[in-house]
């Protein structure tokens, strides 16, 4: 893109003029943008009946499903502010027989430490100390986690009798208190790995897809992240691209605990396949990797902006830039909301950040001798990113926005090779090796049973297809 016949307007002249060293302007015309609000206006009408849609499918597939898990919970047995004896212990252990005791439930805020949550509880300090002092070095009390749940056991006089809560995925703590002494339980939990295979085909975007197919956000990003070396989520996807994933999720005494991982994955895109297999070496390195053996983590990110808040349809091909003569865009403009987070594309040094002119707030990173990025029209920079600082692919550098001459909120990036600018979309990089052959033929056994199980699902992904 780029190459357009000139528009001859004093704006223009004047843009040519303050473009004296850089090559790289954008403009839109009055015409384009109005075309533009046209368009995104029509989208949005769209966006709203698939948003109204979506709600409507939500509530009917997960709200009984929903209903159903309540129902399992109250037949399974009470588990709040209800009567309870405490778990494996003898009754006879418990402080004051025969009075009834309950279990009080609390969930620790964000910002919140122990300390506040016994504040809150109406227990002393003391009673802080001694838990503090039981737990000591077995799981960090000092520090709890947003989201974990704590019980406590009061006697007549409020007194904190035993407490429970969670030291990890697979042990529940609970400490009994008598006078200065405390006694700890352990109650072991059933860690559980349930494998799960969705298959989809890309109607609207892959969020849609992935939903449809039964798969929670978390994994959808999953797979994004997966196969984000070879395909750029953010322009590459169409309409027909299909995928189909196995992946696992946690559940713990039988109730879901939190999504699991990725084991195999198909993508087909403009209708070329890319496999990803989870594979752990020898030496316990977990990645994945491609049929034949290759790690499916390259040098470079394809897309240096966060594509779950791009609008795929909406990028580049809108955005046109101006030139200050019949010169090409030497780079990819990745439209995106104001604010979305910018990566590093791959390992390296911040060679500069600051302000280059027509870039705006600018970020150029050299990754070897030969190849660096360049990533204009931030917003803001990352406060900690420092001139020479290391860098990691995937790195927070910057967040988009339209400092220099941008007309819309946008990343424009560059991929240099010797210092000349290369379509970051299509120059070759060195694939990288795969799997020593001693590991390969171990490999190739670990994955079969998962490239039956995709290839399984892909095949009713396209019989759906074909019935439609
Ligand atoms: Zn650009």
């Amino acid at each position: 893109m780029g190459d357009h016949p000139q528009t001859h307007s004093m704006r223009h002249f004047t843009l040519r003029a303050i473009a004296s060293r850089r090559h790289v302007r954008y403009y839109l015309s009055a015409a384009r943008r109005a075309r533009q609000i046209l368009l995104a206006r029509k989208r949005h009408r769209w966006i709203v009946a698939g948003a109204a849609l979506t709600a409507m499918i939500l509530a009917l597939t997960i709200l009984p499903a929903w209903a159903t898990l309540q129902r399992e919970h109250a037949m399974q047995g009470p588990r709040m502010q209800l009567a309870l004896p405490v778990p494996s212990l003898a009754p006879g252990q418990i402080d004051a027989p025969g009075q009834e005791l309950a279990w009080q439930q609390a969930t620790a805020q964000p910002g919140q430490s122990l300390a506040d949550l016994f504040k809150q509880q109406g227990l002393s300090a003391t009673e802080l100390q001694r838990a503090l002092d039981a737990d000591h070095g077995k799981s960090d009390l000092a520090r709890i986690r947003p989201g974990q749940r704590f019980e406590f056991l009061r006697g007549a006089n409020a007194e904190l009798l035993a407490m429970r809560y969670e030291r990890n995925d697979a042990q529940r703590v609970t400490l009994q208190f008598h006078g200065d002494r405390a006694a700890e339980t352990l109650q072991p939990l059933v860690l559980e790995r349930r494998t799960r295979i969705a298959h989809g085909m890309i109607t609207d975007s892959l969020f849609d897809a992935g939903s449809h197919a039964g798969m929670s956000n978390a994994m959808v990003l999953e797979l994004a992240r997966v196969f984000g070396y070879d395909i750029d989520f953010a322009q590459d996807l169409r309409v027909g691209d299909s995928f189909a994933v196995v992946y696992d999720s946690v559940y713990r005494d039988g109730e879901y605990l939190r999504p699991g991982t990725i084991i195999a994955a198909e993508f087909v895109n403009r209708g070329r396949r890319y496999t990803a297999f989870r594979y752990t070496q020898p030496d316990g390195n977990v990645a994945y990797y491609s049929e034949d053996g290759r790690p499916m983590r390259k040098s470079f990110l394809r897309t240096p902006v966060d594509f779950t808040r791009i609008s795929s349809r909406f990028s580049v091909a809108r955005l046109h830039p101006v030139l200050g003569r019949m010169r090409a865009h030497k780079g990819v403009d990745y439209a995106a909301p104001q604010g979305t987070p910018i990566y590093a594309a791959g390992d390296g040094v911040v060679q500069f950040k600051g302000w280059e002119n027509g870039y705006g707030n600018f970020v150029l990173i050299r990754h070897n001798k030969d190849i660096s990025t360049a990533y204009g029209h931030m917003s803001r920079f990352v406060s900690t990113l420092r001139k020479g600082e290391r860098v990691r692919q995937g790195q927070v550098i910057g967040y988009v926005g339209m400092t220099g001459l941008a007309t819309g909120p946008h990343l424009h990036y560059e991929f240099r090779v010797d210092g000349k600018q290369r379509d970051p979309l299509t120059v070759t990089l060195p694939k990288p090796s795969p799997l020593p052959a001693a590991q390969l033929v171990a490999f190739h056994r670990v994955i079969a049973p998962m490239l039956a199980q995709i290839d399984q699902a892909h095949g009713r992904t396209i019989r759906l297809a074909s019935t439609r």
